[in-house]
């Protein structure tokens, strides 16, 4: 469902990406770990078209995200072409920046209704199976002032849900959370996973998240995959001597 070819991203003379070939399978969920300033965030960046690339390919559901086939070659894609692919995915931040003047439902609302063109009461019974689905039904009514932060990372994860993308993006969504709260997440996320075979790309700094969480961990360092497995496999029984330095080091 999303492949990095080859991909390499620099910023002046840092390389940030080097030659990074990562596939993510329908269904799967896929989680990169590793040091600060290793290029996690950048991957989903990427993802999101808010970077461009300096070589490789990245392909979303069997389509190049940087380019499309015009007269049987690849072109670089235009503004459309990027708007279509954008659609395909979601993303969750570490802040959850829901609109803090919509309700809970309005904020789920907003994007079918202005972006996918659906009716008021389309977009609502989207909204509500969604908030439904998160375990936020019964707090439809209110702002995100008045809620806690799981809750609202709940609404933010539903907010993207309501877009129907085939790709969600998680970068540090429990960072900002209590300890007590993560669970609340962890769990919602995880039901999305086994319930609805949606393809997710989480970043996150918490291993126990992780470990929980994801069906592969992809251990970063320079740009590059070092090491990759299970979670059992990678965080219990790691091969590679940096793997194993760096886990050391956070667990
Ligand atoms: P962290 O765990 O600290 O969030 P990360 O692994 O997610 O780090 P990235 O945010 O992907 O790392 O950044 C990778 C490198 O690219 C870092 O050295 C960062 O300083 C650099 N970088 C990121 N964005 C830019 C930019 N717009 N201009 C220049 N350098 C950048």
């Amino acid at each position: 469902m999303v492949r990095f070819q080859n991909v390499t991203k620099k910023y002046g003379s840092l390389v940030v990406l080097d030659g990074l070939n990562l596939d993510v399978a329908e269904g799967e969920m896929v989680t990169i770990i590793g040091p600060s300033g290793s290029g996690k965030t950048t991957v989903l960046r990427m993802l999101m078209t808010l970077e461009t690339i300096d070589s490789g390919v990245i392909y979303v559901d069997g389509e190049p995200l940087t380019h499309m086939e015009k007269n049987g070659r690849l072109v670089r894609a235009n503004a459309a072409h990027l708007r279509l692919i954008r659609s395909k995915i979601g993303m969750c931040f570490q802040h959850f920046n829901l609109f803090p003047h919509m309700t809970a439902l309005g904020n789920c609302i907003e994007g079918p209704m202005q972006v996918l063109g659906l009716s008021k009461q389309e977009a609502e019974e989207r909204a509500l199976e969604l908030l439904d689905l998160v375990g936020m039904a019964e707090k439809r009514d209110q702002h995100p002032s008045r809620l806690s932060g799981g809750q609202q990372q709940r609404v933010a994860i539903a907010r993207a849900l309501a877009m129907r993308p085939k790709v969600m993006l998680f970068d540090e969504v429990t960072s900002a959370l209590d300890p007590e709260v993560i669970s609340e997440v962890t769990s919602v996320i995880r039901r999305l996973v086994d319930q609805h075979n949606l393809t997710m790309l989480m970043v996150t700094h918490q291993i126990g998240f992780a470990r929980e969480i994801s069906d592969r961990i992809c251990l970063f360092f320079d740009g590059k995959i070092e090491e990759q497995g299970s979670p059992e496999m990678l965080l219990d029984n790691p091969q590679n001597e940096r793997t194993q330095q760096f886990l050391s080091a956070v667990l």
